[in-house]
């Protein structure tokens, strides 16, 4: 059998190790160091905004922070758009707070601005007013951000930006992940650029940032004994990962122009096939890095289903996969409140996330392109 292709899979761009020996050399073997110094200072350039970063040990820990430092505690509401990785809701029940979840619209497949407007007017009128709200760019599609913003203005909730997806997106010329009160960056093995594990917290204030790392290191006040009056996390960046991280940075442009490619090349392909709908920028506001490339399959008119697809390919070992599915479908989130109706419930009943890494090679994308003349033709 062929060599399996991935959905998506580390991609190094050769001064990784460099940064690692450095290390090495300098014997910053620590949650600590120049890289962590380095890594967050290349990604605050990147994003080329008044912001400050601070590199952590995951993404999940980045969501984590910002629902603290936004106050959010035990019986507290946090609005959460339902379709999306459980990382993006599970923080909120760490803090003994309950999600309260939104459908998506069906143009960016992300959280829908009136559901989202509902749901605050209706929390409140049952006696809660939601201390944030946890957006997300899925498949670093960018999210209706004027509206969602507006929508969070109009009630004075702080909006925490998941852009886990989205490093390298842009809306009206601006970074994903520097809209929000914080976002949220992740450098997971999948990502478009990785740590091999890691994240990192977009603040928009040098204090913000400073809590940030002060929490993230064990909440040790000043004292030259152990002295804690906060609850502490151990949720650093170690300086190794950040020399990855360092050597990604200086590729994640070609990264985002080779993930564009592949979307061109699936949108060339599905031009005329009917039925079948490739995740699109609904505007020129809009430019994604399209992390993943993702279509949706109407089932009545292709005559075949998304698992039949996904099916065609795994015989070829090729990797694809249905979209993420709604957090108000999965059974720990069954009690939680929900607020739309199914845009997500049919996004994930008939979607499904193409192999899209920036290293896959020309002889791959015609092992792709072969299972897919066959499945349409
Ligand atoms: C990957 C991801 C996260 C979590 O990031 P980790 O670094 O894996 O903890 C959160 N939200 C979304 C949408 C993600 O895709």
């Amino acid at each position: 059998m062929d060599p399996k292709i991935w959905l998506s899979s580390p991609h190094m761009g050769g001064k990784e190790l460099h940064y690692i020996h450095d290390a090495f050399d300098a014997n910053w073997v620590a949650p600590l160091g120049p890289n962590v110094n380095g890594f967050e200072a290349d990604i605050a350039a990147f994003l080329n905004a008044n912001v400050q970063i601070a590199a952590l040990s995951s993404g999940t820990a980045a969501l984590h922070l910002a629902l603290i430092e936004c106050g959010v505690g035990y019986g507290d509401e946090v609005i959460c758009q339902s379709m999306t990785f459980s990382a993006s809701a599970n923080p909120i029940a760490y803090q003994g707070a309950t999600p309260v979840f939104v459908d998506s619209e069906p143009e960016t497949w992300n959280i829908c601005p009136k559901a989202l407007r509902k749901a605050i007017v209706d929390r409140i009128a049952k006696g809660k007013k939601p201390k944030a709200i946890v957006a997300v760019h899925l498949y670093g599609m960018p999210f209706r951000v004027d509206e969602v913003l507006a929508v969070a203005d109009e009630f004075a909730i702080p909006l925490i930006e998941d852009a886990a997806e989205a490093l390298g997106s842009t809306y009206k010329g601006k970074a994903c992940g520097t809209f929000g009160r914080f976002g949220v960056l992740s450098f997971n093995g999948n990502k478009i650029i990785t740590t091999s594990g890691g994240g990192a917290l977009v603040c928009r204030t040098q204090a913000d940032k400073e809590k940030a790392v002060f929490l993230a290191t064990q909440a040790r006040d000043e004292a030259p004994h152990y002295q804690h009056s906060h609850i502490g996390y151990n949720y650093r960046m170690s300086n190794i990962c950040a020399g990855i991280g360092r050597g990604q940075m200086e590729v994640l442009g070609d990264r985002v122009q080779a993930r564009r490619a592949m979307y061109d090349f699936y949108k060339t392909f599905f031009k005329d096939i009917v039925g079948v709908t490739v995740l699109t920028e609904p505007s020129a506001d809009y430019y994604a890095n399209h992390w993943l490339s993702a279509i949706v399959m109407d089932p009545e008119k292709v005559g075949r289903t998304r698992e039949d697809l996904r099916l065609a390919f795994l015989a070829d070992n090729i990797e694809s996969r249905p979209l993420w599915k709604p957090m108000h479908m999965q059974p720990v989130f069954a009690d939680a409140p929900y607020y739309g109706e199914n845009v997500a419930q049919e996004l994930f009943a008939n979607g499904l996330c193409l192999p899209s890494g920036s290293n896959l090679t020309e002889t791959e994308r015609e092992r792709i392109t072969t299972v897919l003349q066959r499945f349409f033709q």
